[in-house]
Formats: C-alpha cells, sequence, structure tokens
C-alpha cells in the first residue's frame, strides 16, 4: 500500500497572493506611523496591531508552506526559488515592522497597560512587551549590540559549529576499524554491545581532546558575553534569569523543579541496578545508561499504527481523535520516507484556522508509531490553540510547547505497556524510564552545569576546571558508577554554546507532562476539560497562571512530585519484572 503524500492544498501556488497581502498591510501600517502616540486612542491602535498581525500572519502562512515543501522534498528547484523569494521579503518586511515593537516598548507601562486592559486579545502580547521593558536598552544601544553580535557571539557559536562538525570519528567495531560521522556513532553509542558502546564514547572525545584550548576559550567568551550583556547591560539579575523571562517561567518554579529532581535521584539509582539486571550484566557502567533492553516489537505496518495511534486518542477524549483526524482528511500528512526528505519528523502550526501539517518518515520501526502519536499531539494542540487566539497569542511557550505531543507518547505508552507479555513490557518499561532520565535528570546536570560554570568563568576559571566540574556533578547523581576524575564531555554538548540555559526546558516539558498524567490518573474524567483548556490557552498566558486556573502550582514541590509518583510506579512494575 501506498503511504499517503501531501495533498493538493499544501501548494507554492497560494504564497504570492500571501507575499502581497503582507506588503500591503505592511505598507498600510507604514502609512499611519505618525498615529503611533501612547496617548492615542485604543481602538486606533487595535487597528494599527490588526495591521501588523495581518502581515505576520500571510508570512508566517508563506514561510511555513514553503518549508514544509521543502523539507519533503529539498532538491527541488522550484520550491527552493520560491523558499528564496520569501526570505527575502520576509526580512524586508520584518525590518520595517521592526519600529512597531520598538516605539510600544518606548511607552511608559501606565499607558501600555490601559490599552492593553481595553484588547483582552491583545493583552499577553502586551504584557511580554511590558514584561521586556526594562531591559531594553536606547534604540541606538540596541543598534549596537545588534551590529556588534553578528562578529561577537554569533561568530564564535558559528565557529564551534564549523570546528566541531568537520570532526570524523574512528573506533573499532568488531575487529574492523571504521571512521563515522557524529550520527553514525550516536548509533554505535547504543549498540547492544558494552564494547562497541565504550569505543563509541571514547571516540567521540578524542578531536574534543585535541582542541580542547580552542574550545575552551570559545565557550569562554560565550559565557563573558552572555554575562556583560545580559548582567552588565541589561541589569538581569542572574545568568539564568533572561532564560526565565524568555520561557516565562518564575524562577521559583524553576527552583521547585531542581529541588523535586535532585530529591528524587535515588530513584534513577535504583532503576540502573534493575536495569543491570535486566540486561544480564555483572556490574553496570557508564556505558551502559544507553544500553538497549531486547524484547520491543519489531515492526509495525502504517495502517496498524495509524488505527491504534487514534483510538488511543479517542480513549482519552475524542476531540483528540477527531482533531487528528482531520490532519489525515485534509491531506496535511507526508507519510513515508523519500529520496530528498529531510529525516525525523515535525509539525508546522501554521496559523490560527489553517489545519497543521504533518511530516513524518515512517519505515515501519515500532518506535515510528510514538513519533506518530507525538507529532499528531502537536498538531491537536495547534488546533485547539487556533481556535481563539489571535496570530500574536497562538504559540505557547516553549515550556508547554511539548505538553500535548509529550502527553500524546504518554497514553500510548501506557495502553501499549498494558496490553503487552511480560518480556515486551520489560523491554518498554527500560526504554521508556531511559527516556524519562534522558529528558529530566540528565537535562538538569546540564543546567547545573551551566550555573556553576557561568559563576566560575566569571571568577577566571581554566577549561580544566570545567572538565572536573562536570566529572563530578556525574558522581553526584550516580556516586557508585566508576566515573573519570574530570572530562571534556560537556564541550561536545551543542546546546550550552548555542543556547544557554536552554536545557531546563526538556526537564520542564517532560515533568510537567508526568505530573499532569499522575493528575489524570488521580481525577480521571474530570482532568480531560482542563487539559483541553490548557491546550486551547495556546500563548494567551504565562504557564503559571494557565496552569494554576486548573488549580496547579508549579511553583510548589508537591506538584512536581507527581511526576516522580509515576516513575516509581513504572520503576516497581520492572522490579517485579526483573527479580
Ligand atoms: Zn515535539
Amino acid at each position: 500500500m501506498q503511504l499517503p503524500r501531501f495533498g493538493k492544498s499544501i501548494t507554492t501556488e497560494r504564497v504570492p497572493a500571501l507575499l502581497e497581502a503582507a506588503e500591503q498591510a505592511t505598507a498600510a501600517l507604514e502609512a499611519r506611523k505618525e498615529e503611533l502616540k501612547a496617548t492615542m486612542p485604543t481602538a486606533a491602535l487595535k487597528q494599527l496591531i490588526e495591521l501588523y498581525e495581518e502581515a505576520s500572519r500571510n508570512l508566517t502562512l508563506a514561510d511555513s508552506i514553503v518549508d514544509a515543501l521543502f523539507s519533503i522534498d529539498t532538491n527541488n528547484n522550484e520550491i527552493r526559488n520560491v523558499q528564496s523569494q520569501v526570505n527575502r521579503v520576509s526580512t524586508d518586511i520584518s525590518s520595517r515592522l521592526l519600529f512597531f515593537n520598538l516605539t510600544l516598548k518606548s511607552w511608559p507601562v501606565a499607558e501600555l497597560r490601559k490599552h492593553s486592559k481595553q484588547l483582552p486579545q491583545y493583552s499577553a502580547w502586551i504584557e511580554r512587551l511590558i514584561i521586556y521593558a526594562p531591559y531594553t536598552l536606547q534604540e541606538n544601544e540596541e543598534r549596537i549590540i545588534l551590529y556588534k553580535d553578528s562578529t561577537g557571539d554569533e561568530l564564535l557559536r558559528k565557529l564551534y559549529t564549523m570546528i566541531t562538525s568537520r570532526y570524523t570519528y574512528t573506533l573499532t567495531v568488531e575487529g574492523e576499524e571504521k571512521t563515522v560521522t557524529r550520527a553514525e556513532l550516536g548509533q554505535y553509542a547504543m549498540h547492544a554491545k558494552r564494547e562497541v558502546r565504550k569505543a563509541a564514547t571514547e571516540a567521540m572525545l578524542v578531536p574534543f581532546t585535541a582542541d580542547h584550548a580552542i574550545l575552551g576559550e570559545v565557550y569562554q567568551g560565550l559565557v563573558e558575553d552572555w554575562a556583560n550583556e545580559h548582567m552588565k547591560l541589561r541589569n538581569y539579575e542572574s545568568a539564568i534569569a533572561s532564560r526565565h523571562i524568555a520561557n516565562q517561567i518564575p524562577p521559583e518554579a524553576f527552583e521547585a523543579l531542581k529541588r523535586v529532581v535532585h530529591k528524587n535521584r535515588s530513584l534513577f539509582r535504583e532503576y540502573t541496578e534493575l536495569k543491570r539486571k535486566a540486561l544480564g550484566y555483572e556490574d553496570f557502567t557508564r556505558y551502559d545508561f544507553a544500553a538497549p533492553v531486547p524484547g520491543l516489537p519489531e515492526e509495525i505496518e502504517y495502517e496498524v499504527a495509524k488505527k491504534r495511534v487514534l483510538s488511543v486518542f479517542h480513549s482519552f477524549a475524542p476531540w483528540m481523535a477527531s482533531h487528528a483526524e482531520k490532519i489525515f482528511n485534509d491531506g496535511h500528512i507526508d507519510v513515508p520516507p523519500a529520496k530528498g526528505k529531510r529525516s525525523g519528523a515535525c509539525c508546522y502550526g501554521m496559523i490560527p484556522g489553517e489545519t497543521p501539517v504533518v511530516i513524518l518518515n515512517f519505515t515501519g520501526m515500532y518506535e515510528d508509531m510514538a513519533t506518530m502519536a507525538h507529532e499528531l499531539g502537536h498538531a491537536v494542540h495547534d488546533v485547539l490553540a487556533g481556535k481563539k487566539n489571535t496570530d500574536l497569542t497562538y504559540h505557547p511557550p516553549l515550556v508547554l510547547a511539548e505538553t500535548a505531543s509529550t502527553f500524546a507518547e504518554a497514553i500510548l505508552f501506557a495502553a501499549e505497556l498494558k496490553e503487552s507479555e511480560p518480556a515486551v513490557r520489560k523491554a518498554l518499561l527500560c526504554q521508556r524510564i531511559d527516556d524519562i532520565m534522558g529528558t529530566s535528570l540528565s537535562q538538569m546536570r546540564i543546567t547545573e552545569f551551566e550555573l556553576k560554570a557561568h559563576e566560575l568563568i566569571a571568577n577566571g576559571a581554566s577549561a580544566e576546571e570545567l572538565d572536573v566540574l562536570w566529572a563530578k556533578l556525574q558522581k553526584e547523581d550516580f556516586p557508585t558508577i566508576d566515573y573519570p576524575e574530570k572530562s571534556v564531555y560537556w564541550s561536545a554538548v551543542p546546546h550550552i554554546h548555542q543556547s544557554p540555559f536552554y536545557c531546563y526546558s526538556y526537564a520542564f516539558g517532560m515533568l510537567l507532562v508526568l505530573s499532569l498524567y499522575k493528575r489524570y490518573e488521580d481525577e480521571g474524567a474530570a482532568f480531560v476539560p482542563k487539559f483541553e483548556a490548557l491546550l486551547a490557552a495556546g500563548g494567551s498566558a504565562a504557564p503559571a497562571e494557565v496552569l494554576g486556573k486548573l488549580g496547579y502550582d508549579i511553583t510548589k514541590d508537591e506538584f512536581w512530585e507527581g511526576a516522580f509518583a509515576v516513575l516509581r510506579k513504572h520503576i516497581e512494575e520492572l522490579s517485579t519484572l526483573v527479580e
């Protein structure tokens, strides 16, 4: 059977009209630039915001359509041409619209609030401007930072990528020497045999060790630039403070999350002991975290996977299944791998009112079913968020962006677990707990590393001191596992270079969903409409506010403990299967 590809509605034919509409809205807004004053009537401001939104909505849709089409056919010249045209228009219009945001940010807060109160549909967007106002500099200073960044931290990040993406890695696999890329090396790091995983881990460190002095200098430069801009110039309270503001997370919620993860570290230690038994090993080494536990079903047919995912969605809530079905019915899904198609899977939310677009690379592996559930979860989130929101408040904040997708995986996992044989259950549980550990404990450890590294570098620490720090944090999490006194491993983590303090959002997202799942187990059907409201909120309010309205306080340890109650249950079940 042929797997579905995009239908006729995903076409570049729509693009010229969208660009034209964006251009007209931009010109209309520019023509009314003089009206833009803090004391202007709210009704007139509303018209201007609508023009701004109209321009950005049309650009977003044009951009999403060409990007989706490009993803499934990267060698197509016609699509590439349309894409560069969209990029050109988009850059031009974005720079012409810059004045709008900057002017509003420069208004007195009291005036902005007055407008915000009368424009509830835009208030979340206006409130964001108010939050950033104290950290925004004068227009000239902002321009200096903009220009200097392109040859400053942006260049350092680019150099990091250029240096490290040239690396190849040499290892011996079953007597044969191989030289591989980082992606291929990743496969060997999850190999069934420990000696291969060990060889892969050691091979990875070789080029990073050779370039340690250069890479250390790059990271120190990035951290110092971050401190100079965020703390010295913009007056953020701490190195991580600007990330909390971008994530719309109160610092207390982050602290609660960190505390609860620390408190529950012993659960992961317990798990490694069970995994050791499941693998039939004498001991558990640092190379065994990524070891696969055999027993997962090997293959699944597309139609079976689709039916399974939709039925799991349906048993959670009929609306969840019907929103997902719309993606298939509208031909907004592209399923099979193809020549020139990008690897991986994704979902484009498009704009409110448009059916989202999902791209998969379904090869019939069992894991492909979870990926399908994940991306359809994103699509359901987008459909619901698009119902009441305008384009400016449509997208959920980063830490909530994976809520529906991760939840969809969680309910699929629960259903699969319930209906599987014991040997499969053992493998499923190990895979699930590995995933939870990788997205929570490991990502929090990276964040701890950054917090400490930023402090150390401010006091003139050397790259070797960071090596010691990295090793120390590993040992704190797993004291009984043998680990060297220092490690350059941190230098191979792209996120800490590309986007400081980003990694805790992964932990936040995963543990939030597990905590919500615990509520679902406790509350049953009463939870479903709350979850629907959470998704429908989109970006209309900060996470603490949206969740607070549903009775969940993310600044309290108690909320996050729910996630570990779910984990504890998994570990107990695994223990009965292994012992
Ligand atoms: Zn996702």
